[in-house]
């Protein structure tokens, strides 16, 4: 897999029929309704990671921004205009936004494949969880009731069900539309108001989505947007004494500092944190189903899921079998294309940083002693595209096996029975997903039971809820719940009414 990448006819055909909106010099943040600069005047830029072409810079809010949105979403918070509307308006404004990301759901999936390299094919999906997810959601509003609780003839006891306030969402550049929606249509289910800190590298989508918002009836200043640092913006947000709650997306050190610099405030945390997910193979498997299965777990968005399958295990005695099957797979399916060409299942990592990032760990590996069984570098020779790599002769203290590298990597090991694939499978600090690959009843069970994980596959990887399940993390690999009721509950905070009569 050394090939180098060229763009082919489709996706340059693609490019330049790209959104007048990535082009643009630059974008505008939304803050009270209203789409207004830094008030420093300072932007950051963006580049296409497939070519690293520059596409339209973001303006880099700071705390004095962050302190304007966060006073346009209390104000709003307030505001009969949202606070007092009846909760079947609220509902339908979640179909509302439903069917406007429906409909404009190519432009915001070309808009992240350009932004932040995942094939159209991923974005594509993501957009479509995404309507799903406010549509789920916008069933809640009317639903969302406490209860009146018994009582002796002397007083009459109830609970409400109430919004926080001003909700602070920060998420990560690997999936901007993908992540969102489980934070934003919840929050404004239960009557928050939310500021918006999308990452650095990957801001145009949301950028897009607020302009789109402001075409629904949801009132000014309910959503509202500040790009800029995570150091800078995402900070202030964190640390602004206005705001109720963080929900975040990110990588584990940066959830703990986070959650660190919320306590000063007390604020509510959510936190959907990075994995190491187990992909684990027994002998009685459908091997393909499996090779394919596997592969997409630890190469799909170019390894950038939080639930990437990248710890694969085997049992012992299918191992050349398997690995064959899957090496054929990675070539035939997995070979890094243009995000916008039709089929690609891998793009470029995306952004500088992380293709460094990815790169140094492949340097670690061959000084930890690991083998390279296929990638192991760069692909092609421009854009950050990374050979799709597995990795065998791997030892369980080794870097590569403990640590998200957050790529196409794969580690490679064998286990002998059902205990060993359960003690190797929860062997690390995270626990955010697993597959297993069996067509035994027992095994699927037992594994379901034992692994330390908040989602566990069987027979498949990747699918994730469109807001009917809830998703979270064992271990460091998260604190709290997206999605379902519990996902709900994250946005509310119960008041007891005691009424002597
Ligand atoms: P980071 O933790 O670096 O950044 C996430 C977001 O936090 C970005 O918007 C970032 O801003 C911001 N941020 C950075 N520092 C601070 C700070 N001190 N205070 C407040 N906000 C801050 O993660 P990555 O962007 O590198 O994303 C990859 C990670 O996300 C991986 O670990 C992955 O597993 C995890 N992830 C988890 C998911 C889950 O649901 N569990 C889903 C997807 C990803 P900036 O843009 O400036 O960096």
């Amino acid at each position: 897999m050394t090939a180098s990448v060229s763009l082919p006819p489709v996706a340059e055909a693609a490019r330049r029929a790209l959104p007048a909106f990535v082009r643009a010099r630059e974008q505008m943040m939304w803050i009270g309704g209203r789409q207004v600069a830094a008030a420093s005047g300072r932007t950051l830029p963006n580049t296409d990671p497939a070519t690293e072409e520059a596409l339209a810079g973001v303006p880099r809010g700071e705390a004095a921004d962050v302190d304007a949105a966060v006073r346009a979403a209390r104000a709003a918070f307030t505001d009969p205009a949202w606070a007092g509307m009846s909760p079947d308006r609220r509902g339908r404004i979640l179909n509302r936004i439903a069917d406007v990301i429906e409909k404009h759901a190519d432009e915001l999936a070309t808009i992240d494949s350009v932004n932040m390299g995942a094939p159209h094919r991923v974005t594509t999906h993501m957009l479509a969880e995404a309507s799903e997810t406010f549509r789920y959601y916008a069933g809640w509003p009317t639903k969302l009731s406490g209860v009146a609780v018994p009582a002796g003839n002397d007083h009459m006891l109830y609970t409400r069900k109430e919004p926080l306030g001003v909700v602070g969402v920060i998420w990560a550049w690997n999936g901007p539309m993908g992540q969102l929606p489980g934070k934003l249509a919840p929050a404004l289910a239960a009557g928050n108001t939310v500021v918006l800190k999308p990452a650095e590298t990957a801001s145009l989508s949301t950028l897009r989505l607020a302009e789109l918002l402001a075409t629904t009836d949801l009132p000014a200043g309910v959503v509202n947007v500040v790009t800029g640092l995570g150091s800078e913006a995402g900070q202030a947000l964190v640390g602004h004494p206005g705001v109720a709650k963080i929900a975040f997306t990110g990588s584990t050190a940066t959830g703990k500092a986070v959650q660190r610099l919320a306590t000063d405030t007390l604020k509510r945390v959510t936190l959907e944190l990075g994995g190491k997910s187990p992909s684990v193979v027994f002998a009685d498997a459908d091997l393909d189903a499996a090779a394919r299965g596997v592969a997409a777990g630890f190469l799909g968005n170019a390894g950038q899921a939080c639930v990437a399958g990248s710890r694969v295990f085997v049992e012992e005695g299918i191992r050349e079998e398997f690995v064959q099957k899957l090496l054929k797979t990675m070539e035939a399916a997995f070979t890094p294309g243009d995000p916008l060409t039709p089929g690609t299942l891998v793009g470029p990592v995306s952004n500088k940083a992380q293709f460094d990032r990815v790169s140094s760990y492949l340097d670690i590996a061959r000084q930890e002693g690991a083998n390279v069984v296929t990638g192991g570098g760069r692909f092609g020779d421009h854009g950050y595209f990374i050979a799709p790599t597995l990795l065998d002769n791997v030892r369980p203290g080794m870097r590569v096996v403990r640590e998200e590298i957050f790529g196409p990597v794969g580690v490679l090991s064998t286990f002998t029975d059902l205990d060993d694939a359960i003690a190797q499978a929860n062997d690390t600090d995270y626990g955010l997903a697993a597959s297993v690959w069996t067509t035994n009843l027992t095994t699927a069970h037992r594994m379901a039971a034992a692994i330390e994980a908040g989602t566990v596959w069987v027979n498949s990887w990747g699918q994730m809820s469109t807001g009917n399940l809830p998703f979270g993390g064992y271990k460091q690999s998260g604190l709290g719940y997206e999605g379902g009721l519990e996902g709900l509950d994250a946005y509310t905070q119960a008041k007891a009414v005691r009424i002597t009569l």
